[in-house]
């Protein structure tokens, strides 16, 4: 493609996780000039695995080349207090084709991107005024820039959400469950699998890590009396104190778990949320990922991140770099697609924190009879569909 017809070829993303590295990517290949803004002084690893399904994830995975580094978990089981397996859910019926551990999928994308892109770590945007010239960004560190287009795929607290979408009702649905994720010295004997434990709107979890010698633990409960638990999403001290208070008393490895929690370089703690906007562009700054339109798990999130950046960066190709025509098309091709990830997704609570032990109970049986259901296919095909919904245009 002639790149002297683009226009707008300056472009900040400000995300550096997997839909604004995945964004860069498509960008960088078109002939645009990526920017990518983080936080976080270095690439943040951490998180458990992110899985893809379908076609549609997989043609674009494919595309990028990213095919490697599957988590390859035989099965997950549930166990009581003792340890002793309850339950088990088998390898393959839940999961998606390719499973990759967050923190391996982060890496694969910036090392796919860093020779085409700039990467600002440890700074992040202040201010975004924009006109017909560009936006004039000002930044915490650096010094202020002109770009022609910005792009916020910074997660579901979104900076350049709260900056460019500025007089919106609330876009975050909390859901009322809360997750947290943390590798842990894996002292726990595990191999290629995961265990979990319940009580009451509580599950804890460890799993492998393959190729490490740590585990993840990972943590869900639901707020213990219905009402959004308060926390700072900065404040990593308090999260880990609310955290060690829902699950106080609660036994078999979790007091160990919390115990190598304050030392954990990767610790993560969210709520499960969802965000809904009327829309994912204002003038010349866009949304993609979490930051425009979160799931919560079982919504396909990375998946759809990945695809939302194949998009986006096409229809700003195909569009010569008119972001008026390219971000209402990127909008009207996903827009039916992220509303059936979310609708999925909001039926995870139950299944991820059963509210009583009958539930956990329920929760339980019915892995157990899973084996013996003719329900995989079933199952494989509700969990991928939502995945596939969307007809993917070829770009040049
Ligand atoms: C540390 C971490 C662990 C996770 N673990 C899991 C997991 O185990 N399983 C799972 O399914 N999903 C996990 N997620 C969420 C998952 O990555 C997303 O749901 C999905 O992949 C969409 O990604 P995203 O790039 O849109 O947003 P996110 O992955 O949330 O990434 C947002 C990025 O923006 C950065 N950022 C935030 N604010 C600013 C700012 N002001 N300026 C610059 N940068 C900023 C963040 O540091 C982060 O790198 C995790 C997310 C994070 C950040």
């Amino acid at each position: 493609m002639d790149h002297r017809t683009l226009q707008n070829r300056r472009i900040l993303i400000s995300g550096a996780s997997v839909a604004g590295p995945a964004l860069a990517w498509w960008l960088a290949r078109h002939g645009f000039r990526p920017t990518v803004v983080e936080r976080a002084p270095q690439l943040r690893g951490g998180g458990y695995a992110v899985d893809f399904r379908g076609a549609a994830h997989l043609s674009v995975l494919a595309k990028m080349g990213i095919k490697e580094r599957q988590t390859h978990l035989s099965a997950t089981t549930y166990v009581d207090e003792e340890g002793r397996p309850v339950a088990s859910m088998p390898a393959g019926i839940f999961a998606g084709e390719v499973e990759i551990l967050r923190g391996d999928l982060g890496r694969i994308l910036y090392e796919a991107t860093r020779d085409g892109t700039e990467y600002l770590f440890g700074d992040s945007i202040t201010g975004l005024h924009q006109d017909e010239s560009g936006v004039h960004v000002t930044f915490r560190r650096g010094a202020p820039r002109t770009f022609d287009l910005v792009i916020g795929a910074d997660g579901l607290h979104s900076n350049v959400r709260g900056l460019a979408f500025g007089g919106h009702r609330d876009p975050v649905e909390d859901l009322g469950l809360y997750v947290s994720i943390f590798s842990v010295p894996d002292r726990y004997g595990l191999d290629h699998e995961g265990l979990l434990y319940s009580v009451p709107g509580r599950t804890a979890a460890i799993f492998s890590a393959p190729g490490t010698d740590e585990a993840v633990a990972q943590f869900f409960f639901t707020a213990p009396d219905g009402e959004p638990v308060d926390y700072d999403y900065h404040d990593t001290a308090r999260q880990q104190k609310i955290l060690a208070r829902a699950f106080e008393g609660v036994g078999w490895h979790v007091p160990d778990l919390l115990g190598q929690m304050p030392a954990a370089a990767d610790f993560y703690f969210d709520s499960v949320s969802q965000v809904r906007l009327d829309r994912w562009s204002s003038g010349r700054v866009a949304l993609i990922g979490d930051a425009g339109y979160a799931a919560g798990p079982g919504g396909n999130g990375t998946g759809t991140a990945v695809v939302a950046a194949y998009v986006l960066a096409g229809e700003l190709a195909v569009a010569r770099g008119d972001h008026r025509v390219a971000f209402a098309r990127y909008e009207d091709q996903l827009r039916r697609y992220v509303a059936r990830g979310q609708k999925q997704a909001r039926g995870g609570r139950d299944f991820l924190a059963p509210a009583t032990a009958k539930k956990i109970r329920r929760r339980d049986r019915f892995f157990r009879m899973l084996p013996y259901l003719p329900v995989k296919g079933l199952i494989r095909y509700l969990s991928t569909r939502t995945a596939t919904a969307i007809r993917l245009p070829e770009y040049p």
